[in-house]
This record gives C-alpha cells, structure tokens and sequence, in this order.
C-alpha cells in the first residue's frame, strides 16, 4: 500500500521545498524505498510553458514531453529516475479537467463548487501515481505558501486527504523559517508559531516541522517549537543553510528526518541508508584539484533559476572530472563585435543557452565567432546549436544573410526554418516538439565517441530546425551533422573536425544530468574546457 507524504511551506517563499522533498526522497531511497515526488501549483497556468524564465526559472521538460516546473528538475537529479506529466499539476489543470467534464454533463445537474469538486479532482491527482503498486511513497510538495489565498483548496484537499488515509498512511511535513534577529542576536520561534497556527485553522496538524535557519537551533528552541505547535521534539528537524544543495541529504539525515518519517508512517526503517556514491559526489565537488571558468552566454542570465539544469549539469560534470567549474554569465544583449573579446578573454569554454525571440540573438552569434575563430571550446544547446549554424553560414560558407526564420521570416538564406508540423500551430501551450526522440550518431564522430554508442535519446523542447535544404552545402563546407533522428531526418547535432570542441546539441542534455549519471556532452567539453586552460 502506497504511503504518502505532503510538503507544504509557512513564513516566507524560497525556503527551498524542492529540496528538502528530494533529500527526504533520496534517503527514503537510499534505504530501499521505491519513491516518486510530486509538485502541486497554485497557479492558473495549465503548465509553465507559457512563462517567461524572467516570471518562473526554467521550464523543466520531462521524458514524455510535459513543460514543468524546475523542482521537477531537482527531482530527477537527486533520485535518478524521470518524472512524468503526472509529477506536475497546477490549479489550472485542476481546473481545467473539472471543466471538461461539466461539459460533458458529468455532474448531472449539480452546483458545480471547489469543494468538493475542485478538492476531489485534486485528492484524485494526490493519488494517480501511487496507484499502479509502482511506489511505496508518493512525496506531494505543495507550491506556494499556507495562507495564500490560491493554494486554499491544495489546503483543504490535504486535510481530507489525511483524514481518509489515516495518520499512519499520510503524513503532513511543514517547512518554516526561524529568522535570526542580529539586533537581540537571538533565533525567533514566532514566525513558526504562527504559521502552524494557520495551518491548524485550516484542520491540518503538521506531523514534522522543518526548520529553516541560519544558525544552528538548540534543545531549548526545539523544545519551545514542539510545545507550542503541537509536535514530538523528534519531529522538530533544523535545516540550517548549506554550502550545497547536495549536503542537504546528508544534513537531513543527521537529523533522521527519515527515521521520524518512516516511524510515523509505520513503515520499517529498513537498512541504514546507502549514500556511499552520494558521498563520493560530494567528495569529489568539495575537492576539485582545478578550476576553470566557463562562460554562459544568454538572454536570461539575471535570473540564474533560468538555466537552472544547465547550472546543475556543470556541478555534476565538474566533479565527475575533479575541476571547480565557475559559471560566468554573460548577457548575450550586450555582446557586440566591438567588446566580444574584452567580455569572453579569460574563459576556457563558452556555452551558448537555449531561447526564444530576437534579443540578444546577434550576440550569440558574436560568441560564437570568437570561440570558433580561437579554437576555444563551444557548447551550444538548441538556440545555441541553431546559433552555430548561422554563424557558420555567414561567416565561412559566405552565406552573408544566413539566419533562422525565427529572427528574419524574410531571410534570404533560411539555415533555420520552422519544422513543417509547426507551421499550422496556433495555440502556444504545449504545442512546441517535446520530450524524448531518438538520435543516431555517425561512428567515428566526436559525438559516438563522447557518448560511447551510436543511438541515443534525449529531450526536445522546440520550433524551429536545421534547414535540410542546406545539408550538403554544410557537409562539404566542413560543419558535420553527426547526429541525426533517424525517422524524419531532422538534424540533432552538428560538430566542427577542426577544433577541440565545437558541439551544438538541437536537443537539451542538461535535463537528463543526474548526480548518478553526469550527462556525457557536459562531462566532455569541461574536459576539453580544462585542456584548453592547461594548454594556456
Ligand atoms: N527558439 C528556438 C526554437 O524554437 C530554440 C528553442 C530553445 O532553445 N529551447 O526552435
């Protein structure tokens, strides 16, 4: 029988939910759990694929194509298992299905009302992934914060939940702040307080409090908090700041979150935890014997939560190859012929990020140019990839006007057209190509030869595409096309012979990078960025 687990959050935002549901799920698993963690969000968005990053981080695409949020991310990241459109669900999905089927008729007649209609179809998502017998523990984050007035029916949904499930088969894991007041250079109990004071007005008395702090919180504290909100001391578990997202697990398992878990679920506590691959991550990120800097060059690069997986997969590929990889933003709209030099000296590797539109476009280019002309490494994913064919185009094959139809419709020279599926769409929503397709790589390429077999699969997230019109004139021209999908012919990767590492990847490889499983393209051209600073 299927366990489950909410998180929701009191006090404040950004107190890293997310993370404290995968550190939960990963030492449930290191014991032998089979786990899944879901995210609810209280937003009107069928799905974040219509955000701005500037709005929402990145949009995080799972295996079978749904446009999530970055927590997803972070899941698949620590548990090394993919995440489906059912690990995400927002008000507006609720909403949505509900509304379908009022069209239908399917209530025969009756007031349609958020409760119960709204809080059954949200109590039926709760349950959709722990029904197949495929997990022992479906952990639930609840986006937002208790108290607004958009996660209400997520609240209420909960509490009845619970009370179906009974206490031992749903438990409710609260994560607040203890702020520190410098000023009386004390911890606050109060904020906490309040919070699951608002809780328990909604009918939910939280099983664990999750605490976090900036300065460890004594006996005494802890013992002040499970009075007064109503909980075991046990269940009063500090999650102090970490230098790391990956020290979390280990901090979290230093309190035995997982052990009070598991006793309230009544669930045996199985073996100790096996992290020694965790632990070995992390020995090798906190001990790089190098350090390079690689630029990333983007559009979105104020927000660091807009290439969220990309930031990841360098964490991952730097330890993989013992080397401090230090990531240097670079607004892409304010790179200019004239100050691209001055902007990129000094990096051992430049990749250019995915995007959308217009801005910041020619400045991409302009990286490109330069890294290419300077044999310095290149990584370029999806619009960075497409990038890379039209600079190619313009600046050594001669085609001066070489552009995506994306940025000029008009182009004489269209190396990037839109995808002939595309070209009716009207909706915005869901209808780019999405998730996993197959690739086929050449033998003998750059690309067979950092992944180490000759098919692979990675995931999509995109209109436009390699124009076919242009193969030949590419091949010849020295820019190959070594991956490709083998049922339609579309273009997947382009690499350059005569360079150290030249890849451009139309597909997003940052998303499969796991802690487990280091993504390959990431791994290589930290390599090959590390060689180039050794050569320097
Ligand atoms: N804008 C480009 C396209 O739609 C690239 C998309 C991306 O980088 N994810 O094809």
């Amino acid at each position: 029988m299927t366990k489950y687990i909410f998180v929701t959050g009191g006090v404040t935002s950004s107190l890293g939910k997310g993370i404290i549901s995968a550190s939960l799920a990963k030492l449930l698993q290191a014991r032998g759990y089979r786990v899944t963690i879901q995210k609810f969000d209280p937003y009107i968005n069928i799905d974040p694929g219509t955000l701005n990053p500037y709005e929402h981080g990145e949009c995080y695409v799972t295996e079978d194509g749904a446009e999530t949020d970055l927590d997803l991310g972070h899941y698949e990241r620590f548990l090394n298992t993919p995440t489906s459109q059912s690990n995400n669900i927002t008000t507006g999905r609720i909403y949505q299905n509900v509304i379908n089927r009022e069209r239908e008729g399917a209530f025969l007649g009756k007031t349609v009302q958020v409760v119960p209609h709204i809080t059954d179809e949200i109590k039926r998502n709760f349950r959709i992934l722990g029904e197949n017998g495929q997990y022992d523990i479906v952990i639930t984050e609840i986006g937002g914060t208790v108290g607004d007035i958009e996660s209400l029916p997520f609240v209420e949904a909960v509490r009845q939940f619970k009370w179906e499930e009974g206490s031992n088969n749903a438990i409710v894991i609260h994560l607040t702040l203890i702020p520190y007041l410098a000023a009386a250079g004390e911890l606050k109990t109060k904020p906490t307080q309040h919070s699951v004071k608002m809780l328990l007005e909604y009918g939910i008395q939280p099983d664990i409090l999750v605490c976090r702090t900036e300065h460890h919180i004594n006996q005494d504290i802890r013992k002040k908090i499970a009075l007064f909100c109503n909980v075991n001391i046990n269940a009063v578990v500090e999650s102090i700041d970490a230098s790391t997202i990956y020290d979390v697990p280990l901090l979290m398992l230093k309190e035995q979150l997982d052990k009070t878990v598991l006793a309230k679920l009544k669930l045996p506590t199985k073996n100790e935890p096996n992290l020694d691959s965790w632990k070995n991550f992390l020995g090798r990120l906190k001990n790089p014997t190098a350090e390079i800097q690689i630029g990333l060059v983007g559009k979105y690069v104020e927000l660091p939560d807009a290439y969220k997986s990309i930031i990841e997969a360098f964490v991952h590929a730097g330890a993989k190859n013992e080397c401090k990889v230090k990531v240097v933003t670079i607004q892409s709209g304010n790179l200019t012929p004239e100050n691209a030099i001055d902007k990129l000296k000094g990096l051992c590797g430049v990749l250019v990020a995915p995007g959308f539109g217009e801005r910041g476009f020619e400045g991409k280019i302009e990286a490109i140019r330069y890294v290419r002309e300077n044999n310095i490494p290149f990584f370029g994913i999806c619009l960075g990839m497409q990038c890379a064919v039209v600079e190619y185009g313009r600046n050594v094959l001669g085609l001066a006007e070489a552009n995506s139809t994306e940025m000029n419709p008009q182009t004489a020279h269209p190396v990037i057209s839109m995808m002939e599926d595309q070209k009716d769409v009207k909706n915005m929503g869901g209808t780019m190509r999405l998730g996993a397709y197959a690739c086929d790589l050449k033998a003998g390429s750059k690309a067979a030869a950092i992944y180490g077999k000759t098919h692979i699969s990675e995931r999509h997230r995109h209109r436009y595409e390699f124009n076919n019109a242009y193969l030949k004139q590419y091949k010849e021209g020295g820019m190959s096309t070594s991956g490709m999908n083998p049922d339609n012919g579309l273009v997947e990767i382009v690499e350059l012979k005569n360079h150290p590492f030249f890849v451009g990847a139309q597909f997003h490889p940052e998303l499969k990078s796991t802690v487990a499983d280091p993504h390959p393209l990431f791994v290589n051209f930290v390599a090959a960025s590390l060689a180039y600073a050794r050569k320097k």
